[in-house]
């Protein structure tokens, strides 16, 4: 708890990182965290959240602008720890469904390029960051989101900093950790705890992983393995 009281517990199920947890919460546990270092945290995002003074119609709920490039986008992601030259993005228009999200002839814009985790051997700068949104918004511009820039009149931007400091999350990943098959066999973090067999774990770093079905899919299966566990 934040006042430092202590409340017993019989199950403990935790919501926060694996990794994190081991490293932030939990006393002598430095060894299990250096053990579960073979599963790397999955890539961030660089957040754009805009509100613009116009509607694109032909936006789409969701939508995705490809990347010219996929093989330099994925390994500047995943492998050299770049921000890439031409993103895939995907971009989120909640007022295709809901138009109460935005005063009348106004949207809200959700954007998304998937960019590396923080990785303190390979860091990126604020001004790598602030090239890459204005790649982004370019590109948009270009895929016809026509005179995006002009039409922005507020704006959230979240770097994969942000990211770890808002969620606690593993080195600012979004999805919890990588299934690498020579690293995991492809596995996630198992749910119970090797440590102690009354602590559990949810959410994006276990298995099944990361995305919004796979977390409360997690939620479910640690559900029933609690009620294993007690024979029930
Ligand atoms: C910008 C962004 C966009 C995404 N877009 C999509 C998408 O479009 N579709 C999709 O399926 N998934 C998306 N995801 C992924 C999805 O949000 C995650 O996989 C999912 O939220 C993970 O759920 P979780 O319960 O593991 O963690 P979280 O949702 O992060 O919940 C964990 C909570 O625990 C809190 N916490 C952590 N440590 C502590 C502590 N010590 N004490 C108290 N509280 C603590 C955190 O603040 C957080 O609120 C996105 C993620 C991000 C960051």
């Amino acid at each position: 708890m934040s006042d430092d009281s202590v409340i017993a517990a019989d199950i403990v199920v935790s919501n926060m990182e694996v990794i994190p947890a081991y490293q932030k919460l939990f006393q002598d546990q430095a060894k299990e965290a250096k053990r579960l270092q073979r599963f790397e945290p999955s890539c961030s995002g660089l957040v754009l959240h805009l509100g613009v003074d116009c509607i694109y119609e032909q936006l789409a709920h969701h939508n995705f602008f490809y990347s010219d490039h996929p093989r330099e986008h994925f390994d500047a992601v995943f492998h050299s720890n770049r921000l890439s030259n031409d993103p895939t993005i995907y971009l989120v228009a909640p007022v295709k469904s809901d138009a109460s999200q935005a005063p009348a002839g106004c949207e809200i814009i959700k954007i998304l390029p998937h960019i590396p985790h923080l990785n303190p051997d390979k860091p990126l700068s604020a001004d790598d960051y602030a090239a890459l949104r204005e790649r982004v918004l370019i590109k948009l511009e270009r895929m016809g989101l026509t005179d995006l820039r002009k039409h922005i009149v507020c704006e959230e931007y979240w770097t994969p900093i942000d990211i770890e400091q808002k969620y606690y999350s593993n080195q600012g990943s979004i999805y919890g950790v990588v299934a690498d098959r020579f690293k995991n066999l492809g596995f996630k973090i198992p749910q119970r705890s090797k440590q102690f067999n009354n602590l559990y774990f949810v959410g994006g770093s276990v298995n099944p992983g990361g995305g919004m079905p796979m977390v409360t899919l997690s939620g479910q299966l640690v559900r029933d393995k609690i009620l294993a566990d007690l024979g029930k």
